[in-house]
């Protein structure tokens, strides 16, 4: 895609935040970023976090009744985030599928709940993951609604942010050891991304890293992307439709550029 994009003459810049729109006449002119670089065009896509483009880009200037209906309400609408512990490992295991979740010897609690059981992932087949005959896992702890507050509340204080931090790696690098004896000694925690990291890295929504969940109460999301008031700016991504996920992404983006041809009156080409 990138190549095919490239190739038809399109530019792609990275590492380029969007931090302000510069809106006249009910018309995005300017896209400002963190870089002090700035782009204008005839058209914007936003293939970004919903909440972010709402609430900071557009600065809540122009609320959306589905939008707003869905933050007002984490309960019915929650976003899923995850805590992922990164862990290297002196060794290469020739035992462990890809995927393993086994049962934790001596349960710890994350924000008053149990964990008695932990995902790890085994990167033994990516060989440019870790040096040779190391190896990269990563434990993945699902945290749902109330766990992103008691993080942000947590974040307030570094210190105790990267304590608690802290000792989840060393709950985790126990209960590996204690499922693997031959790993005792041999992990190293590297990493932890709690919520607040999905956060602050992507900007995304209470640290989601998918759109909101289904709950009894919560309706599906479908959105057609475009701003009330605003003549050439659309939302794209998986916020717009039901659970989001790379499939929406996909249809989303392409909704988009299917809308401007339309209004353009060029022929779309797949
Ligand atoms: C660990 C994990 C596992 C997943 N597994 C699955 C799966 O199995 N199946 C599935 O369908 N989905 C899965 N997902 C979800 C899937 O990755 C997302 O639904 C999908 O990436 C959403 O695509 P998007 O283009 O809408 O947004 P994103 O992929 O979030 O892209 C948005 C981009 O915008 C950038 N950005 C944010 N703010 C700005 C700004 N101000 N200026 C410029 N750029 C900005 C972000 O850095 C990001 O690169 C998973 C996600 C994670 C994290």
């Amino acid at each position: 895609m990138k190549e095919k994009f490239l190739a038809l003459g399109g530019k792609i810049e990275t590492n380029c935040e969007v931090l302000d729109l510069e809106i006249e006449d009910k018309e995005v002119k300017k896209a400002v970023c963190s870089n002090g670089k700035t782009f204008t065009a005839d058209y914007f896509i936003a293939a970004i976090d919903a909440n972010f483009f709402y609430e900071k880009l557009l600065k809540g200037k122009y609320p959306d009744p589905q939008f707003q209906k869905r933050f007002e309400n984490p309960e019915d609408y929650p976003v899923p985030s995850e805590l992922r512990i990164s862990i290297g490992y002196e060794g290469v295991p020739n035992n462990i599928p890809r995927t393993i979740r086994f049962p934790v010897s001596s349960p710890f609690k994350i924000n008053g709940n149990i964990i008695d059981r932990l995902q790890l992932t085994n990167y033994d087949y990516e060989p440019d993951f870790s040096p040779e005959g190391k190896t990269l896992f990563s434990v993945t702890i699902n945290q749902f609604n109330s766990d992103y507050d008691a993080w942000d509340e947590l974040y307030n204080n570094k210190g105790n942010y990267r304590k608690e931090k802290d000792r989840i790696g060393e709950e985790v690098v126990k209960a590996i050891e204690t499922r693997f004896p031959e790993m005792k000694g041999k992990l190293k925690v590297l990493d932890i991304a709690t919520p607040k990291t999905f956060e602050r890295y992507c900007n995304s929504y209470r640290g989601g890293i998918i759109a909101f969940s289904p709950t009894l109460k919560g309706k599906s999301m479908d959105h057609s992307g475009y701003v009330r008031g605003l003549k050439n700016i659309q939302l794209s991504g998986q916020w717009l439709q039901g659970t989001g996920g790379l499939p929406p992404a996909l249809i989303t983006g392409k909704a988009s550029i299917m809308r401007i041809c339309k209004k353009e009156k060029l022929e779309f080409v797949q």
